[in-house]
């Protein structure tokens, strides 16, 4: 029997709006415990909630970017149970009339493109921070917990996916490209480690070809994109493991541990009818006009998945056109590079390569270095003539971003300039010829190891300046073809 995988994912994003989504308190995460905090975000009786404009623009972009109808009007509800970090014991939420529904994001694989749909996008609030204080950091060895209200009541949004996921690759490109999107459209930071983007991951499996759902197991406390495919492999194979030895998967949620790779039960699965959700009485039905859906859907930002397309028309490969995207402002510098004439394979190959390892190593971005697009045309002009070898090319590159100048200007300085000159490298060639007869008839015999050693050897009279392919076309015609 083989299995299939079923995986859909929750995601809830943070957004990083000016003020809370209730209240006037600051979304500010570097602040002192219990500073950004009032009634309304401390559940006190008698404060009113009143929703947040910028928070719903954020939420039609994300919708708008992940092809969702956004709906005309929506309702908040009071999704109700007991936590200490949720003062109001209810959160506030969206139910059977949410913001946006119905859309899609699609994941490439290597080419494969799947289309995962969006089951639907809402808006609701994010509760206090628990510390436990203990070894473990869990709540069951806790000696006691620390509480922090400041993330009480930051607009959150939940992208809910069917289950349509097939395997723990395609859920972690799901969960890299919506990041992207996330980050793109500019309504959040959308770090994991940090908790501004997290993953709820449902699985489960059924026997290959079978289209009925098997039981699922929800995982929590996923803390990079990495432990997402990690978590979702580990409940794959546990679950596997379960049917094959006669048991049945339990219907739970399940949190990952991170040291041991593994996920354990946390409690049995709450059904919807637990939180007893009903309307919140204390907002109105929130009506969105067409022309603000609009006025967002015109402002939407050129996505990921066309910037990708777009530098592979301008001449990148699959890989590079991914680093290009997710690189700040290495996109922008490529296509104009491209634009100007410069040698697509190549900008793509130093991008990628040094600039990359150079920005990484300064902590910075490119656009703050002093490389130009015209820099890379001239670096682009230089080795297509031959008068930059590969490696000399790199050289000059990193001195550009350290502030050497322009790639002409470093070349020279630098003496690296190569000698394509047929003529001159002819007597060179003729010289070592003459000085290595052997190796010369040994060449003509047919022996290819020869040709390394006799351009090695001119190479090593021209202090390494001559351009290897000539000369290495040279002794090859000079040996007979
Ligand atoms: P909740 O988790 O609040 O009960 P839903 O029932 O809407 O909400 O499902 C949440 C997520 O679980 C969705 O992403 C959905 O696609 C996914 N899901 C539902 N059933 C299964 C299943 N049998 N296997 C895997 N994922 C599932
Ligand atoms: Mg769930
Ligand atoms: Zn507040």
């Amino acid at each position: 029997m083989t299995w299939e995988a079923v995986i859909g994912l929750e995601t809830h994003v943070e957004l990083q709006t000016a003020s809370k989504m209730f209240c006037g308190c600051p979304v500010d995460f570097g602040d002192e415990p219990n500073t950004a905090v009032c009634p309304v975000c401390l559940g006190l009786p008698g404060a009113l909630p009143v929703p947040n404009e910028q928070a719903i623009e954020g939420i039609l972009s994300i919708g708008a970017a992940l092809n969702c109808t956004l709906t005309e009007s929506s309702l908040f509800y009071r999704k109700n149970y007991f936590y200490p970090d949720l003062p109001k014991n209810y959160q506030i939420s969206q139910y059977t009339f949410p913001l946006c529904l119905g859309g899609h994001l699609d994941v490439d694989i290597d080419g494969t493109v799947t289309r995962i749909g969006i089951t639907r996008v809402h808006m609701e609030e994010d509760t206090g921070k628990s510390t436990h204080v203990g070894r473990s950091g869990r709540i069951q060895s806790a000696d006691h917990t620390l509480l922090d209200f400041n993330r009480s009541g930051v607009p959150l949004v939940e992208i809910v996916t069917e289950p349509d996921i097939r395997s723990a690759d395609e859920a972690r490109v799901y969960g890299t490209e919506l990041q992207r999107i996330v980050r793109a459209l500019g309504v959040s930071d959308a770090r994991l480690e940090e908790g501004s983007m997290r993953f709820d991951s449902n699985v489960s499996i059924r026997p290959s070809g079978s289209t009925e759902l098997g039981t699922r197991t929800e995982v929590k406390n996923v803390n990079s994109l990495r432990s997402l495919h990690r978590a979702i492999t580990f409940e794959i194979e546990r679950q596997i493991e379960v049917v094959e030895s006669g048991g049945t998967v339990d219907q739970e949620t399940r949190h990952w541990n991170e040291d041991l790779g593994t996920t354990t039960s946390m409690r049995n699965k709450e059904e919807s009818e637990d939180y007893r959700y009903f309307q919140e009485p204390d907002l109105l039905p929130l009506h969105i006009d067409v022309s603000w859906q609009e006025r967002v859907r015109a402002a939407l930002p050129v996505l990921p998945a066309e910037l990708r397309n777009r530098y592979r028309q301008a001449g990148a490969d699959a890989r590079t056109a991914e680093i290009l995207v997710d690189g700040e402002g290495l996109g922008p510098l490529f296509e104009e590079a491209a634009v100007l004439g410069a040698d697509p394979r190549a900008v793509g190959i130093w991008l990628t390569g040094e600039v990359i390892s150079f920005t990484r190593t300064a902590e910075t971005a490119v656009t703050t270095t002093p490389l130009t697009a015209a820099h890379l045309v001239e670096l682009s002009e230089m080795t297509a003539d031959g008068r930059l070898s590969a490696t000399a090319a790199k050289e000059v590159l990193t001195a550009v971003l350290e502030g050497e100048g322009a790639p002409g200007e470093i070349a020279d300085a630098r003496d690296l300039i190569q000698v394509s000159d047929v003529g001159a490298i002819e007597t060179e060639v003729d010289a070592v010829i003459a000085e290595h007869l052997d190796a010369f008839e040994k060449l003509r015999a047919g022996d290819p190891k020869t040709l390394g050693f006799l351009t090695g050897q001119v190479m090593r009279a021209t202090g390494g300046k001559a351009d290897p392919r000539v000369v290495q076309e040279l002794l090859r015609r000079k040996a007979g073809g």
